[in-house]
């Protein structure tokens, strides 16, 4: 199958060749027929399937075939991050069409809330929002989705987890009967089943498998803070004898500079990163295949495609991004019917992803508290909403006309993209929840042509409770 087979507007097919999407992904395969028929969709379909895609495709092409432009598609996500990211798809994908959208979420200022709704009342295509904020400015009023032809709820079940339940069936109270729901969930629990039940009309059903960590690998966990992390590598290293490590890092700087800590106590150990020139990651990779090496500690650019066998341990130096993360993470030990350990060090800040990853493997991983002489580590409460690292910081509201090249015109209150140079080309990928760059992968494609700043990277937001208070209009 090819994406010509889906018959869509041309100006979107340049778009998907500008992203280098050469052939639909497995879940676009299945998903996008259904929704191009305006059926409704329950598609259980992890991050990194091309999920996002699956439903923009469809509904951009929908959308730019209609003659009556108003608020036609509203998508909800769990966080900002989400937010932004489907955004950043809908600018790369939509390049070369006129469709606008804009994110709505928590945290700001009065004046962002006010920004943010009025861009919504100015029109536009496509809104995607939190849930608590959108909630928030339903219930205030004066925000109209009379219109409205698709809802896409993304990532439902980590909705639910964060308590959004409730709110989700009050904001779809707000929004015609006739329209498409679309719902995707990385995993099926009975309470998706539920809100399926609740608010979905005959829906087709796709599951997506996605393959699970081998038998062999005994999981576990730490609960540790960042500052015990170096104190129990030395513990882990001391308590039992490993021949071959390996020490996943997130980010090529952590990378160093662990590296270089731990080099003091294992000499046999090197960095592995993408500011190595290829021969010298050609050498530490021989040197490491035939147990010349003990330690490698690295990026993500480890885990996948690299296939040494006998490699007894690896170690999660923080929490990965998303479960397929974890799982060619981990890959890397019990190969070839073999046993090995994996241990993950989870810090306050990364129980919630830790939480998703366990979901989508389908199984608990047992906690082990760290030794005393490291004082207490964090208790495991992944339910609880934590703030730190980046800061809510003022989130200013996207709004943008898209189709920048061919079809741009102006619309007050709305960021015009300037033209670009194919849009969807860099393919950093960020780490979840931090914002900063992972080393040398593929993922999300980061805005191409996006001329202004960027807000704060988001953190989660929580569920009911957590509800923004209104800020009170400014005075007119
Ligand atoms: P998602 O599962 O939506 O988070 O997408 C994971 C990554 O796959 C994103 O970087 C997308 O841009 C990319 N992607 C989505 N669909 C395709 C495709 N058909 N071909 C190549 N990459 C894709």
């Amino acid at each position: 199958m090819t994406f010509n087979d889906f018959n869509f507007n041309p100006d979107l097919v340049e778009g998907l060749s500008a992203m280098g999407y050469t052939k639909p992904t497995p879940i676009q395969e299945q998903s996008i027929p259904v929704i191009l028929h305006d059926r409704d969709l329950i598609a259980c379909a992890q991050t990194g399937t091309g999920k996002t895609a699956a439903y923009l495709l469809p509904i951009l092409h929908k959308i730019v075939n209609s003659d009556h432009r108003h608020l036609n598609t509203l998508v909800i996500a769990p966080t900002r991050e989400l937010a932004l990211q489907i955004d950043q798809q809908i600018e790369a994908l939509g390049y070369f069409i006129n469709v606008s959208s804009i994110t709505v979420y928590g945290g700001g200022s009065g004046i962002v809330w006010e920004q943010q709704k009025r861009a919504m009342q100015l029109g536009t295509d496509i809104v995607i929002a939190t849930p608590g904020r959108l909630l928030s400015m339903l219930n205030v009023g004066d925000i109209n989705f009379k219109h409205l032809e698709h809802l896409v709820l993304d990532e439902a079940d980590r909705m639910l987890d964060m308590g959004f339940y409730d709110d989700i069936v009050r904001i779809i109270s707000y929004l015609p009967e006739d329209r498409q729901t679309i719902l995707f969930s990385a995993t099926m629990p009975p309470k998706i089943r539920t809100l399926a039940n609740q608010i979905l009309k005959d829906p087709a059903e796709i599951n997506i498998a996605i393959s699970k960590p081998a038998d062999g690998i005994l999981q576990m966990a730490y609960m540790t803070y960042d500052n015990q992390k170096f104190g129990l590598l030395k513990h882990i290293f001391q308590e039992k004898e490993y021949k071959s490590v390996i020490i996943f890092c997130s980010r090529k700087e952590t990378v160093k500079r662990l590296a270089n800590e731990l080099k003091r106590i294992i000499p046999s150990l090197q960095a592995f990163h993408s500011d190595l020139e290829q021969e010298q990651r050609e050498e530490i990779m021989r040197n490491f295949k035939n147990k010349q090496l003990q330690v490698l500690v690295g990026t993500d650019i480890l885990s996948r495609g690299i296939d040494v066998e006998g490699i007894d341990l690896v170690i999660n130096y923080d929490v990965p991004p998303d479960g397929e993360d974890y799982i060619h993470r981990i890959g890397r030990t019990a190969r070839a019917a073999t046993t090995g350990t994996a241990i993950t060090l989870i810090n306050d800040m990364d129980q919630q992803r830790f939480a998703s990853i366990e979901r989508l493997i389908g199984r608990e991983i047992p906690k082990t508290i760290i030794p005393a002489a490291l004082g207490e580590g964090p208790a495991y409460t992944p339910g609880i909403r934590r703030s730190g690292g980046g800061g809510r910081g003022a989130g200013k509201p996207q709004q943008k006309r898209h189709g920048g090249n061919k079809h741009s015109h102006s619309g007050s209150g709305q960021h015009k993209h300037g033209g670009g140079n194919g849009g969807g080309q860099n393919q950093n990928r960020q780490q979840g929840g931090s914002g900063e760059k992972r080393d040398g992968q593929k993922h999300h494609h980061n805005k191409p042509r996006h001329n202004g700043p960027r807000p704060p990277r988001p953190q989660g937001e929580g569920g009911s409770n957590n509800t923004p208070t209104p800020p009170a209009p400014p005075a007119a």
